[in-house]
């Protein structure tokens, strides 16, 4: 049975759909990382789990129970919020113990729970410190504790990484995973970033303007895209458009013919959409002019890979290259041919 069940979950503010009904299945002790662009409807469905936003529509079960209509404190669910949310005039204990007395645990219990998730953060020294003498790493782990310390059976974060510098967010990133893995508490993790949804999650649901397009393993949906948009936000795809032939083994685009080979997805014969991973391109200086034609736009050196944008017909592709002296030689303005791997291209008969 599912930890955590969503039943055509839905939420409009006026006439604006942020959530259309929505199902989700997420497993016991699974993280799950709910990923989108801004304005997708992301929040929203989290604070609808939590119990922060009442569902014009659905039901939201919990180990098997309907907790749709109770509020967040009946529902045994910790959540982690952007800001963190803690309050500033109260020491690092305090604002720990507030979820513990707000449930009435009191006495000696209080004290061995706020310690022992303390302690599970590494901030048990702390203990007495006023919030605002912390580092923004050190609140953002307060806020896990105190999430933590009501042992709940869900854990919810929403893009808890985004108000910390990149070093940390790196870090941060890897302690939560490790915390996960040895509470074992099912983890459902907002989040806008696809490297941070890849390395954390045992499942992604990638959302966008209100729907879930696609969920599952993180490899799954970075190996098989079901759309273009799933293609081009998880995958960093270039979309192109081009001209399936007759008999489905060929395409146009950019004036060139290529060749599908056997074994690829390919929709019906006509219009149809072309998405190439960065990983996919490969550039000869000196192509021998079988391959597509491109002009180089933009080069970014990151140290062990390269990436170029290529300007192919009327359209720029991002190509990603492990740096090379060759692939040094390659700068702005040269003409380059380009190699395609189709182990990392997608196919569609439209875009969406
Ligand atoms: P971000 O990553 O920017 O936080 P998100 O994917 O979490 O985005 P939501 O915060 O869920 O998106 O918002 C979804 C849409 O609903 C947005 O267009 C937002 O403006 C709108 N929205 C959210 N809360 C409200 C509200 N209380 N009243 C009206 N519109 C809202």
């Amino acid at each position: 049975m599912a930890a955590l069940s969503l039943r055509g979950v839905a939420k409009n503010f006026g006439s604006f759909a942020a959530v259309h009904p929505t199902d989700m299945e997420i497993s016991s002790g699974e993280f799950y990382a709910i990923l989108g662009p801004s304005g997708c409807g992301k929040t929203t469905l989290l604070r609808m789990i939590g119990g922060y936003e009442r569902p014009d529509g659905g039901t939201v079960f919990l180990g098997g129970n309907d907790i749709t209509r109770l509020g967040p404190q009946e529902r045994g669910i910790g959540m982690v919020f952007q800001n963190y949310a803690l309050f500033p005039h109260m020491t690092v204990f305090e604002n720990v113990a507030y979820g513990l007395r707000a449930r009435n645990v009191r006495g000696d219990a209080v004290r061995d729970r706020v310690m022992e998730a303390l302690e599970s953060v590494r901030l048990s020294a702390k203990h007495q410190s006023p919030v605002p003498a912390l580092s923004g790493g050190e609140q953002q782990r307060v806020a896990v504790a105190r999430a933590l310390v009501i042992r709940p059976a869900l854990l919810l974060f929403d893009e808890p990484l985004s108000n910390l510098d990149i070093a940390l967010r790196l870090q941060t990133r890897e302690e939560i995973r490790l915390l996960q893995r040895s509470t074992g508490i099912t983890t459902v993790y907002v989040t806008h970033d696809q490297g941070e949804a890849m390395s954390l999650a045992d499942k992604i649901g990638v959302m966008r303007e209100g729907r879930l397009e696609q969920s599952g393993e993180p490899v799954l949906l970075y190996g098989s895209p079901a759309n273009t948009f799933v293609a081009e936000f998880l995958g960093g795809a270039s979309l192109v458009d081009c001209e399936i032939g007759p008999a489905r083994d060929s395409l146009a685009w950019n004036g060139v013919a290529l060749r599908i080979p056997a074994g690829q997805d390919v929709p019906p014969p006509g219009p149809a959409v072309l998405a190439i991973k960065p990983e996919a391109l490969s550039l000869e200086e000196n192509g021998d002019g079988a391959g597509m034609r491109a002009t180089v736009r933009s080069r970014e050196y990151t140290g062990f890979t390269t990436t170029f944008g290529l300007l192919a017909g009327d359209r720029v592709l991002k190509a990603l290259v492990v740096s090379t002296p060759e692939s040094g030689r390659v700068a702005p303005g040269m003409q380059v041919s380009l190699r395609m791997d189709w182990r990392h291209c997608h196919l569609y008969g439209s875009r969406r």
